[in-house]
């Protein structure tokens, strides 16, 4: 799932630049790139890892390897749900809205922002809902896409209460955050992989 979301944002990377050269100094795409490569780099390396592993080095690497106010924020995301994936070896449905319920919590608390500041909250708190509400991982993952993607093409309309396009003030208008567009990339390339790898999942 790491691999399939760095190759996304990867794939992504100079749209997501261009988003952030509009509102911003033009590195999300590659802070994003950079930070989900280490990360999946460095999950490759570990043996045996446990859930909270994971989610461990995927903080750690966003922390360290992003950058921008990305990297603190997602960094954030990931180390609020080590401690929701603590002694699971087995994650249902309910785990995961708890992960990224938690995950989200901490966006929020770390960086201040709430629907409708023109930040990734904007894409990142309707797919928590959304995946929340479907009734399994396969509804959940396509419809927390297809939230965060609405959400993502709503800041479009919004002048910014954080970041850099803050400074803008009405001049955003016009312009969709880019972090809330990695925010969609990041449920599309989830939803894409689960859907490749749902028939091992349910052997
Ligand atoms: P920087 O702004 O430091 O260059 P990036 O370009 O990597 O960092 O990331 C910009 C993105 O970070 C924005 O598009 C926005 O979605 C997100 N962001 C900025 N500030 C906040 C905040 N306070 N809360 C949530 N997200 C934020
Ligand atoms: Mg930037």
């Amino acid at each position: 799932m790491i691999e399939a979301i760095a190759r996304r944002m990867s794939t992504e990377r100079e749209a997501l630049n261009r988003l952030d050269a509009a509102l911003g100094d033009g590195d999300h795409g590659t802070n994003v790139a950079a930070g989900f490569s280490a990360a999946a780099a460095d999950i490759g390396g570990l043996e045996n890892p446990s859930a909270s592993d994971l989610w461990l080095a995927m903080a750690k690497a966003v922390m360290n390897r992003m950058g921008g106010a990305s990297g603190a924020i997602f960094g954030t995301f990931f180390l609020k749900g080590v401690a929701v994936l603590r002694g699971k070896d087995r994650l249902n449905k309910r785990d995961m809205e708890a992960v990224l319920e938690a995950g989200l919590q901490g966006v929020k608390a770390r960086g201040k922002a709430e629907v409708g500041d023109k930040t990734m909250v904007d894409a990142l708190a309707p797919a928590v809902t959304a995946f929340s509400r479907a009734g399994g991982f396969t509804e959940g993952w396509s419809s927390a896409a297809e939230a965060a993607r609405k959400g993502a093409a709503c800041t479009q309309d919004l002048i910014a209460r954080h970041g850099r396009a803050k400074y803008l003030g009405e001049r955003a208008i016009g312009h969709i955050d880019p972090g809330a567009c990695t925010i969609a990339f990041l449920f599309e390339a989830t939803d894409a992989w689960w859907r490749e790898a749902q028939p091992i999942h349910k052997r």
